[in-house]
C-alpha cells in the first residue's frame, strides 16, 4: 500500500506519517528529513539543498528525485510519503513511476500553520518532538526524555514560515487538484485533533 500525505507545513503531515506507519506496519519516509539528514552528513547533496533550505526555498526538483527514488527503491511492499511530491513535476515523476493508493490533503489556514510551526522544537540530542501549544515539556527547554536542550527547526523561524509558506502556495496547492481515478483522493480537516485525524485517516483506508 503506497500512502500520500500531503499539506502545508504544521498541518500535521509528519505526525500522522508516524502514527500511520506504527499502525500499518509500513515505512515512514519524509523528503524533508532526508535532505536534513543529507545536510547534517555534509554530502554533496546536502550543501546544495541546505542552499535552498536556509533561504525558506524549496530545493531544485531535479535534486530531489534521486534521493527520493533511493529510498522508496527499498520499500517494494508500501510506503508512507511525507513531503513529496510537493510541486506539480514532482507529482508528474511520481505518478509515473509507482502505483500510489492514496492521497490526504491536509487542510489547514496560514494562520493556524504559523502558530503550530512557530511553537514547534525537538530534542537536540534525542529528536523528539514537542509543541508548546499541545506538547509541552514538563520543564521549559529540557526534553522530558532524555534531558536534552530543545532547540527549533532553523527554518521554523517567522522569517523563514512566512517565506515557506508562500512557496507552499505558488508550487505545492496545485499538486494533487484533482484523482484520475487511479487512487483516492481525501481531503482531511487538519485543525482537528491528531487522534481524530488519525482515525478518520485509518477508516477511510478500511471502507476502500
Ligand atoms: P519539511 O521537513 O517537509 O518541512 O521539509 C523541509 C525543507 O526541505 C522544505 O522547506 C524544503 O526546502 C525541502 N524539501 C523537502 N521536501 C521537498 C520536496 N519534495 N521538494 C523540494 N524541497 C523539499
Amino acid at each position: 500500500m503506497n500512502i500520500l500525505l500531503i499539506g502545508v507545513q504544521g498541518s500535521g503531515k509528519g505526525t500522522q506519517a508516524k502514527l500511520l506507519s506504527k499502525k500499518l506496519n509500513l515505512p515512514h519516509i519524509s523528503s524533508g528529513e532526508l535532505f536534513r539528514a543529507h545536510i547534517d552528513n555534509k554530502t554533496e547533496l546536502g550543501i546544495i539543498a541546505d542552499s535552498f533550505i536556509n533561504r525558506g526555498h524549496l530545493v531544485a526538483d531535479e535534486y530531489v528525485y534521486d534521493m527520493v527514488e533511493a529510498e522508496l527503491k527499498k520499500y517494494p511492499n508500501g510506503f508512507i510519503l511525507d513531503g513529496f511530491p510537493r510541486t506539480v513535476p514532482q507529482e508528474k515523476f511520481l505518478m509515473e513511476h509507482y502505483k500510489i493508493d492514496y492521497v490526504f490533503w491536509l487542510e489547514l489556514d496560514d494562520d493556524e500553520s504559523f502558530r503550530r510551526i512557530s511553537s514547534r522544537f525537538h530534542c537536540s540530542k534525542c529528536d523528539s518532538d514537542y509543541n508548546l501549544l499541545y506538547k509541552k515539556p514538563v520543564k521549559a527547554g529540557i526534553c522530558d526524555s532524555c534531558g536534552g536542550k530543545l532547540i527549533q527547526r532553523r527554518d521554523d523561524t517567522p522569517e523563514y514560515i512566512l517565506k515557506r509558506l508562500e512557496k507552499f502556495h505558488q508550487k505545492t496547492r496545485n499538486v494533487f487538484m484533482k484523482s484520475d481515478g487511479s487512487y483516492l483522493l481525501k481531503e482531511i480537516d487538519a485543525s482537528r485533533s491528531i487522534e481524530e485525524i488519525h482515525q478518520q485517516i485509518i477508516n477511510c483506508i478500511k471502507d476502500n
